[in-house]
């Protein structure tokens, strides 16, 4: 049999073979849009295209309601139908709904079911409709409608090529609503997250100035008191030292997620940072009859540095050294310069850090010391802090230590000031 014989089969094969083609296509667009807006724009525009349809709308079941609501159209003519919902009982799209199965109409008016109020509201006619169920497995999320065939009757072609589209447009579109509500959820836990940074610098502001009036008298009382009532002066000013730190770490919080854009770097010199260090650490340090030793960096070593922020992250690191070393022991602040770096090192002779925990113990929360057996207090933020810190400065920060009781020594290296960086700049 030749082709001039019978050119209808190879025709329609073709033809048969290009729609497959562009269902394809309308497949892999489906699959790659996650705006919800935009794909149902898209699946109206493929479903008029592929049944030869002057419109297509899309009416979804409401997640919280249960209504089935009127959510978009590609004609302009019933736009103000938009987010309205549609009756499930008396409506052609609700019993497409209910019945879970395709319903072509030639003629609607003829047909009881239709909804006529959209008509009558908007002096649109619909003459005939093609609609299919949008379902996933035996969920039927929405209906998606054909509107008034441009050309004679609706086919079982075009019911079967609206039935395979609403099939990928219901997995796409539910993709789409997923991520929509995930989209709703981070921004309101950014919403959460900023009422938290909020209360936790208005409480950690309203705490320090009564603080401050404490540790003022109780300061002047230790060193006035005599006997027994020194002793009792004692406990108030390193308890009141101690509630210092943590609320130092409270307004630090928010350094954790700090970028570099945000941070005011000057040029400062190592050996001031050094200094204004010790100089927040030594009381504490006092208390515990701890021996701070600082050899400062030299006097023009300079680094490009927020001076609050990398002073928050020694801070951190001192007070660290104070807590986990029984008193009376050795704590040694001390720079070297390694261009293109300074490294600041801070070696403390106290309990030591296992091995196996030496990186762990920059993760957030994470604590050496059982829970359950606490001696050490402290919130398990501290050294996550710093070494946010020292990153946006372009910095590093680790810890080495022999083993249990032998001490622990943090390094914090920075990069140097650019005119510093250089061999044939000042030692
Ligand atoms: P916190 O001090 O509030 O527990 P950090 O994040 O500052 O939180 O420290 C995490 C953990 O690292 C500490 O709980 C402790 O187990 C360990 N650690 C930190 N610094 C030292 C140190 N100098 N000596 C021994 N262990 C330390």
């Amino acid at each position: 049999m030749t082709s001039t014989q019978d050119p209808t089969p190879s025709s329609d094969l073709e033809s048969r073979i290009a729609r497959l083609q562009r269902l394809v296509e309308i497949s892999l667009i489906l699959n790659s849009t996650l705006e919800l807006e935009p794909l149902l724009r898209y699946i109206m525009d493929a479903a008029s295209e592929m049944v030869g349809s002057e419109s297509a709308s899309i009416l979804l079941v409401d997640r919280n309601t249960r209504d089935l609501v009127f959510t978009a159209s590609s004609s302009n003519a019933v736009a103000d139908l938009i987010g309205h919902p549609v009756p499930r009982e008396g409506s052609i799209a609700g019993a497409i709904l209910k019945e879970n199965r395709a319903i072509a109409l030639d003629d609607v008016r003829d047909d009881p079911r239709h909804y006529r109020g959209i008509d009558r509201q908007l002096q649109f006619q619909t003459r005939s409709l093609l609609g299919v169920p949008l379902s996933i497995k035996h969920e039927v999320i929405g209906v998606l409608e054909a509107v008034n065939k441009k050309q004679g009757r609706w086919t079982q072609e075009n019911r079967n090529a609206l039935l395979v589209l609403a099939n990928q447009a219901a997995v796409a579109i539910n993709n789409a609503q997923l991520v929509n509500a995930l989209r709703r959820a981070y921004a309101e836990l950014d919403q959460l997250d900023k009422l938290k940074n909020d209360f936790i610098s208005i409480a950690s502001h309203e705490l320090r100035t009564p603080l401050g009036v404490i540790l003022g008298y109780a300061s002047f009382l230790k060193d006035e008191a005599q006997g027994e009532s020194s002793a009792h002066a004692q406990a108030v000013f390193r308890s009141a030292l101690q509630l210092r730190s943590i609320i130092e770490q409270m307004t630090n919080l928010r350094y954790l997620k700090v970028g570099e854009a945000e941070l005011q770097p000057e040029r400062v010199a190592v050996a001031a940072l050094m200094r204004s260090a010790e100089g927040d650490i030594a009381s504490l340090a006092a208390t515990k009859n701890h021996t701070l030793t600082v050899r400062p960096a030299p006097e023009d070593c300079f680094v490009m540095a927020d001076p609050i922020r990398i002073g928050a992250a020694l801070g951190n690191i001192l007070n660290n050294a104070v807590k986990f070393t029984p008193a009376g022991g050795q704590i040694v602040m001390e720079a070297v310069v390694r261009r293109p770096e300074v490294w600041i090192t801070i070696r403390d002779s106290g309990i030591g850090i296992p091995a196996d925990q030496l990186e762990k113990i920059f993760n957030e929360f994470y604590q050496v010391e059982d829970h359950m057996t606490r001696r050490y207090g402290g919130i398990g933020l501290g050294l996550s802090i710093a070494r946010a810190l020292v990153v946006a400065h372009h910095g590093r920060i680790w810890a080495e230590s022999p083993g249990a009781d032998q001490g622990s020594t943090f390094y914090i290296c920075l990069p140097l000031a650019v005119d510093m960086s250089d061999s044939s700049a000042g030692q």
